[in-house]
């Protein structure tokens, strides 16, 4: 090993923020491949006899020395979500496998689950900070989860599982990108522009000239698609643009982008690892470590929901139904009308639209707006900061407590690109812990601080005005997605949790994660927090009260239809990996479609392929979990009824509280526990139903 080309290697300076000034994907696999060395030799000195099983001699310089190599794998992947050009995709997929065996042969080896069953039922255990003994609980049940007490005879075949599940979801969502950018339609008849907002026009002549081509170019991705479907009046164009998205990664486009098989294979295999570990489906393997007790109890909660919205779901369809063809002249409403459709009524009804409002979301002051509730909240102060970033759009920023003690710190990525991972999500590139002694660096405290990364698709600043870039804005649902990650990002930085394995979202339940992020997003329905956060793109002006209000009127509009989609995507997701067997009679469309009859209102057209792009379960982690947005959401509503029972969204008592009891505890303790110190009740649904005006008055 070359010593002077691993002392050179940014991936393996983990002394700060990293370094992607100087990062290359020829870094990856020296670096990763010396990590993993190193946390073998770690491993194996750590796991004889020689090492005491106590919390100092063994789980604390373990956990440091896979952090290291969290750290820098996660760079890696963040890079290659961010970045996803060839070079990197094939740097990541290098090293994919290695890492993915590495993680499986950990959770497979019997001498760290022996030392860590016997901190978990030795006389040490006592004495341990409750955090400590939950990660001594989590990684005891995460070795069985992963197979360590299974037969030596299943062990290869479980590791051989776990390495193609890896690379199937890598594969996935690989393919999806690829398809999503595989298809675009340029209009070249300005006649079928129609309807469509002008800066969106603009993007797409801007997207054209880039090709060289002349006309208007429009893509499947977000910034692009949507407002196609919501307000082109050519039917022709919405039909193409919808055909194409619903299609992406099926049997219909080339064979080597087509997601089908991967997902037979994906739900064959989880099958097949659940069945090893002697539970009957992978649904009941995935709910062992979060809050809901079993598949029965999260069925009847979907159902019920189910059963509660459905008749507000037929009503807002019988609405659409009857505003298309009364007032559009529309005798039947396929699929690519429904956005259309919907759109119009919500003008019709509350007279506004969604692109007049974001005129009044401009960058700068929406951030301003979010920092400022972030601020008054929790009583901290965020500031602009400087770190080496992956990307000139990047922003970097830092929080301070009120003595100006850095808290954390965060790099914002909001605009939509063509390498990107699409969707927003939050990620972390450092977690808080305690240093031990002989790793402290020298002027800092003893504490590492957080830092996450927040990433979204929103529309880039488009065009200029007095010779000066314009803007960029947001629409009310991307600010309300910018809350939401922002929310993650919080539950992450905010933690007052040492220890890595239950800090910030560690060790949170998979259906309880949802908590913070979903709490957030109450605040951009504040009208003071509205109030501050607008400033019209020419005007000025900030958000106009009768906007406001009639946003507010709207704000449950299709509530009850967009609750069915939420349930029907749950019940199919949780039926597929508990119920279904992919090698028996009935087809993954088929249980769609069973799960559709049941609990939809608005049925897809037959050649719609939903699943070959729903990543959520496929490719990110969500597989028999994506009933968690409603659970959580059930909470996290419940919590903000706390707020509105003091009067204030503010209030400063009940902020407290929220922070002390569920953002700085993570998963040091169970999520009902947090929920319980902070409601002083158990959970209820009423406030959901309420927020949503589903409770009939
Ligand atoms: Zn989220």
């Amino acid at each position: 090993m070359n010593h002077h080309t691993l002392h050179d290697n940014p991936l393996l300076d983990l002394s700060g923020l990293p370094r992607f000034d100087r990062l290359l994907p020829e870094h990856v696999q020296p670096a990763i491949g010396e990590l993993l060395a190193s946390c073998r030799s770690l491993i194996e000195r750590l796991a004889s006899d020689a090492v005491a099983a106590t919390w100092a001699d063994f789980a604390a310089p373990l956990a440091d020395g896979f952090e290291q190599l969290s750290r820098a794998w996660g760079i890696v992947g963040h890079v290659h979500s961010v970045n996803d050009v060839p070079a990197w995709r094939d740097a990541y997929n290098q090293m994919l496998p290695d890492v993915s065996r590495f993680y499986a042969e950990v959770g497979q080896n019997l001498q760290l689950f022996a030392k860590y069953r016997a901190i978990a039922e030795g006389s040490e255990f006592a004495t341990l900070s409750p955090a400590q003994q939950r990660v001594v609980e989590h990684e005891v049940r995460d070795f069985r989860l992963a197979g360590a007490e299974l037969p030596a005879a299943s062990k290869p075949r479980f590791q051989e599982i776990s390495e193609e599940l890896a690379q199937l979801a890598a594969r996935f969502s690989e393919n999806l990108l690829d398809a999503t950018n595989a298809f675009s339609e340029l209009v070249t008849d300005a006649s079928e522009l129609a309807g469509l907002p002008d800066d969106v026009r603009q993007a797409a002549r801007e997207a054209a000239e880039r090709d060289g081509a002349s006309g208007w170019k429009f893509t499947l991705h977000m910034p692009s698609y949507l407002p196609v479907m919501q307000y082109a009046d050519s039917r022709r164009l919405r039909a193409a643009m919808y055909r194409a998205y619903a299609t992406r990664a099926a049997e219909f486009g080339p064979a080597e982008l087509d997601n089908t098989p991967l997902i037979r294979r994906l739900l064959e295999l989880r099958r097949e690892q659940a069945q090893l570990l002697g539970y009957q489906s992978f649904a009941e393997v995935s709910l062992v470590p979060k809050m809901a007790d079993s598949v029965a109890q999260v069925l009847a909660f979907l159902r019920d929901l189910a059963t509660r919205a459905r008749p507000f779901a037929e009503r807002d369809v019988a609405d659409l139904r009857d505003f298309a063809n009364r007032e559009l002249g529309l005798q039947t409403m396929e699929a690519w009308d429904v956005a259309y459709v919907s759109e119009k009524l919500l003008q019709a009804r509350y007279a506004f639209s969604e692109h007049e409002v974001r005129q009044y979301f401009t960058e700068d002051k929406v951030l301003a707006g979010l920092f400022s509730v972030i601020e008054t909240l929790f009583e901290v102060r965020l500031r602009p900061d400087e770190a080496p970033v992956w990307h000139e759009d990047v922003r970097f920023f830092r929080i301070e407590d009120p003595a100006g003690e850095l808290v954390g710190q965060f790099y914002l990525d909001l605009y939509a690109r063509d390498t990107k991972r699409g969707g927003a999500w939050m990620d972390e590139a450092i977690g808080r812990r305690r240093i031990h002694q002989q790793s402290r660096a020298s002027g800092s405290d003893d504490i590492q601080k957080p830092v996450a990364y927040l990433n979204c698709n929103f529309s880039r600043p488009v065009g200029e005005k007095d010779g000066r870039p314009r803007p960029a804005t947001f629409t009310h649902d991307e600010v309300s997605t910018l809350f939401h990650e922002t929310g993650h990002g919080l539950h992450h930085l905010l933690t007052q949790v040492d220890e890595p394995g239950v800090a910030g979202i560690h060790g949170v339940e998979w259906d309880a994660v949802e908590l913070p992020s979903q709490f957030m997003e109450n605040y951009c329905w504040e009208w003071r927090v509205l109030q501050r956060m607008s400033a019209h793109i020419d005007s000025g002006e900030s958000l106009p009260r009768a906007l406001f209000d009639k946003m507010l009127a709207a704000r449950n509009f299709q509530s009850g239809m967009q609750t069915l989609r939420q349930v029907e995507f749950s019940l199919f997701d949780l039926l597929l990996h508990s119920d279904f067997d992919p090698a028996g009679e009935c087809s993954v469309l088929e249980l769609l479609a069973n799960v559709r009859r049941d609990v939809a209102v608005l049925v897809p057209p037959p050649w719609h392929r939903f699943p070959n792009s729903f990543s959520h379960i496929f490719a990110g982690g969500y597989a028999a979990g994506y009933y968690s947005y409603k659970w959580a959401e059930v909470l996290s509503a419940d919590c903000y009824g706390a707020f509105e029972e003091a009067g204030n969204p503010f209030d400063q008592s009940t902020g407290d509280r929220f922070l002390r009891e569920i953002l700085a505890v993570g998963g040091s303790r169970p999520a009902m526990d947090s929920f319980r110190a902070f409601r002083g009740r158990e959970p209820q649904v009423d406030a959901l139903l309420r927020h949503c005006g589903m409770i009939a008055a």
